[in-house]
């Protein structure tokens, strides 16, 4: 491996990325009926997410549990005190269900993690601890960290797993758990706008609108109650774009000042990243957050598909998809951005060795 000195004497070591494990028609049917004969036979589940939980792990939890109430199994959905309350667009959804302490007798209950790329973005060491581990997820670059992964990186989000999961066990399509679906499922293609818009997820949406989502309440809910300061931060951050390249590269970086200034926490931050990638000209957008520990989260998005950002994020410890991705770092921005446009790059002229970083 090697290592290089930035200037400020904190190393980093982008690694080669390793290749992506091919899994068969075959081998993920077979994970599905590992987990089907889990659901059916086991009687105690906790469920999990990735920390940071977005629509789509939230609308997955909800999902899930009511699923699993509906048959008849305990279930309790463990969220971190840190994602407590949940991001203001989702306190509309049933909070059923929901702790913050896993249960002393974890060793008893299944544990099953949602839309979770590696076992290390979910903090809570506990969840290892259960009687069985499910992994069930859409990330291609999943680490596969799991006695039993239901991975499909076909699926356009983990909620679209859940819902095959309903019918294959024969479970009434509750308006309540329609509702969670449907705002995993527009939360995760953008509105049905990404590339993972398959024809699946418009046969999704058509039957979850059958069982009784208001589209419009729900879409009011989900887009239209923001707090001001969300967009107040939105505005600091579209008063802070650079870009790089040409234009291929549009970053933004919001300080832990920032965050103070708009009264503003992470979780306020979605959906600004979408605003940097629309803009004219950009390949690859970035959005880095700096963290009350120095840190920055770092938001990375493709717009053609001629950067895999997966792969960048997966250089600095982090993955994701190919056109969403995401990591967190210890390298100043400046750092950051010399790492990006040299990943950048080396992805779109095949420039530079990948597993060097000049800065
Ligand atoms: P976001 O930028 O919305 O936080 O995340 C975009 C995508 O990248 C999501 O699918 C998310 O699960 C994934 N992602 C974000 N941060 C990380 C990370 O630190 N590690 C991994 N493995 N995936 C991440
Ligand atoms: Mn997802």
């Amino acid at each position: 491996m090697n290592w290089l000195t930035t200037p400020n004497g904190r190393g980093y070591a982008p690694r080669a990325p390793a290749p992506l494990p091919t899994v068969s028609a075959d081998a993920l049917l077979a994970a599905r009926e590992l987990v089907l004969a889990r659901v059916r036979e086991d009687s105690r589940f906790l469920l999990a997410a990735h920390d940071g939980l977005d629509g789509d792990a939230i609308g997955s939890l909800i999902a899930l549990h009511g699923l699993l109430s509906a048959l008849g199994k305990r279930s309790s959905i463990l969220i971190g005190p840190d994602d407590l309350p949940l991001p203001t667009q989702y306190r509309f959804l049933p909070p059923d269900g929901i702790t913050s302490q896993p249960p002393p007798d974890i060793s008893e209950w299944t544990v099953v993690l949602l839309d979770c790329g590696s076992i290390e973005r979910n903090a809570t060491p506990a969840l290892r601890q259960g009687k069985h581990l499910l992994n069930i997820d859409h990330h291609h670059d999943n680490t596969r960290f799991a006695a039993v992964n239901y991975v499909n990186k076909d699926a356009s989000c983990t909620a679209e797993i859940i819902w095959d999961l309903l019918h294959e066990l024969q479970a009434t399509l509750t308006p309540a758990i329609a509702q969670a679906l449907y705002v995993a499922l527009i939360t995760d293609t953008g509105r049905f706008m990404y590339t993972n818009t398959s024809p699946t997820a418009h046969l999704m949406a058509a039957e979850l609108l059958q069982a009784g989502v208001d589209v419009p309440a729900l879409y009011r809910q989900v887009y239209e109650q923001q707090p001001l300061r969300r967009l107040t931060l939105l505005g600091i951050a579209l008063g802070q774009i650079q870009r790089f390249d040409g234009g291929q590269l549009t970053l933004a970086v919001l300080s832990a000042a920032d965050f103070d200034r708009a009264e503003a926490n992470d979780s306020d931050s979605e959906g600004i990243i979408d605003e940097l990638r629309a803009i004219k000209g950009t390949k690859v957008a970035v959005l880095a957050r700096e963290d009350r520990d120095g840190e920055h989260k770092v938001s990375l998005r493709s717009t053609d598909g001629d950067v895999d950002v997966s792969e960048i994020a997966r250089a600095l410890g982090g993955g994701g998809h190919r056109r969403a991705a995401g990591f967190t770092t210890t390298l100043t921005p400046a750092e950051l951005t010399a790492f990006l446009r040299q990943q950048i790059a080396a992805q779109l002229h095949g420039a530079t060795d990948r597993a060097y970083v000049a800065v």
